[in-house]
């Protein structure tokens, strides 16, 4: 299966899995859960954009982490995480 940047208009097929924040308030244990309990779950979580409409959706195109504040982005659209871990030492 193929699987299309959901933004409206754009069909690229390079696509970020990314993290809706809702699944930081689900109630129960994931751990808890078997397999494919877990699986179908996460699938319910998941949206998919391709790295240039991960920002535009609040998604960090590299972790796929929501973020909260859109100004926490860098200009190459990563979150503060990400950003910390590429720079050089
Ligand atoms: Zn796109
Ligand atoms: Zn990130």
């Amino acid at each position: 299966m193929v699987i299309k940047c959901q933004h409206e208009g754009c069909n690229r097929t390079t696509v970020v899995e990314c993290i809706k924040p809702e699944l930081a308030e689900y109630p129960g244990d994931l751990h808890a859960l078997e397999e494919e309990a877990r699986r179908k779950l996460l699938a319910q979580y998941v949206e998919y954009y391709c790295p240039e409409h991960c920002q535009a959706h609040g998604y960090c195109w590299n972790c796929g982490f929501h973020q909260a504040d859109p100004a926490n982005f860098s200009v190459e659209g990563l979150c503060p995480n990400c950003e910390g871990k590429m720079e050089l030492p």
